[in-house]
């Protein structure tokens, strides 16, 4: 399915270049960038280019989007030298995971234990 921007959409923004980002990798489909706002030394955000809210709003004809999400993640990780020490990958949906931009977003964290449960 086709999923055009959203004008509001700040990660749509990201996207069509209109607000800079720190970009790591860019494939037809998904652009990854650094967190503003990073939560450990390596922080990555995965989006697809298209206009997604939540995880809520996925169809079952874009499950092989989110695989690809995961692996170029696993690729970013890899060339940073951080998948064998290890990473966690997150898909906050909604409020009380604490969504606070609604645009899917895989968020890529590295290079620091993280503790279990998640707060
Ligand atoms: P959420 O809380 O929705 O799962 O994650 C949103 C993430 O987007 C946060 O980690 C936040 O730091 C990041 N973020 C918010 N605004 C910007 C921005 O303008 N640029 C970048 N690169 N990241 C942002
Ligand atoms: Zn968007």
């Amino acid at each position: 399915m086709d999923r055009p921007a959203k004008a509001d959409c700040l990660f749509c923004r990201i996207v069509k270049r209109e607000v800079p980002a720190d970009i790591v990798a860019e494939t037809d489909e998904l652009l990854a960038f650094h967190d503003v706002n990073p939560q450990a030394p390596h922080h990555v955000l995965i989006v697809p280019k298209g206009h997604i809210a939540t995880t809520n709003d996925l169809l079952a004809e874009e499950a092989a989007l989110v695989g690809r999400m995961v692996l170029l993640a696993r690729d970013i990780a890899e060339d940073h030298d951080f998948a064998q020490s290890g990473y966690r990958l997150v898909l906050n949906c909604n409020r009380q995971a604490g969504q606070s931009v609604y645009h899917l977003h895989l968020h890529l964290l590295g290079g620091r234990y993280l503790s279990w449960p998640p707060g």
